[in-house]
């Protein structure tokens, strides 16, 4: 098994992905349409929508969140989320390739 990344940074250090209110779910099963991503499953006994595969998320992507009729869905701030990516890039830029060459 390879590590799953995005732009080279580990997908697991990027928080992007759907959260869903219980109280608001009606389990309707548009989400589970329009991802492709096997995000979400449906739980039949408690008539809801649950999240199983939260890394399968594609980072800034939203759009079940558009499709639920009943703002059930929420995802972290996306601009955050950029900042976020772009320390992480710059970071990885300013590592040194090797430990000698300095000082
Ligand atoms: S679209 Fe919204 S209400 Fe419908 S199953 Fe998904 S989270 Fe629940
Ligand atoms: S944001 Fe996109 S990839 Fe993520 S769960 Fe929704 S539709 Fe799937």
């Amino acid at each position: 098994m390879t590590t799953r990344t995005y732009l080279g940074i580990p997908r697991d250090e990027i928080p992007w992905k759907p959260n869903i209110d219980e109280e608001k779910c009606i389990g309707c099963g548009q989400c589970l349409e329009v991802c492709p991503n096997g995000v979400y499953e449906m739980d039949e006994a408690a008539g809801k929508m649950k999240i199983v595969q939260p890394m399968n998320c594609v980072v800034l992507c939203d759009k079940c969140m558009v499709f639920c009729d009943q703002h059930a869905i929420t995802f972290p701030d996306k601009e955050a989320t950029k900042r976020l990516i772009a320390e992480k890039l710059r970071a990885r830029a300013q590592q040194p390739k090797t430990n000698d060459g300095q000082g």
